[in-house]
């Protein structure tokens, strides 16, 4: 009776080492799968494309443009960007009629 009390304590004893040994495993991987959560790591890379909000529309061609590489108009008084100088100057065309 007393050798079974003390199996089960040993088992007992056994599977909560494994536990243990598993937690401390799984921890380990989990590090090794995401070496630089963001909460903690420096947040010191920036995207370097822009947002979407940040793209201008072409309102000739409809095509979104980076400001960077677009082709700026001033009409009147408001900035215009543009994909290429070939829309530019469709663009002015249309408006000069
Ligand atoms: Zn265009």
């Amino acid at each position: 009776m007393i050798r079974a009390i003390l199996y089960l304590i040993a088992v007992v004893l056994a599977i909560s080492v494994i536990r243990s040994i598993v937690g401390i495993f799984s921890k380990g991987f989990a590090d090794l799968v995401n070496p630089t959560p963001p909460s903690s790591g420096p947040r010191t890379r920036k995207p370097r494309v822009p947002p979407t909000e940040a793209l201008k529309k072409d309102p000739v061609c409809g095509t979104f443009i980076a400001p960077a590489t677009a082709v700026v108009q001033l009409v009147n008084g408001e900035n215009v960007y543009f994909c290429s100088k070939v829309c530019r100057d469709r663009y002015q065309s249309q408006a000069g009629r």
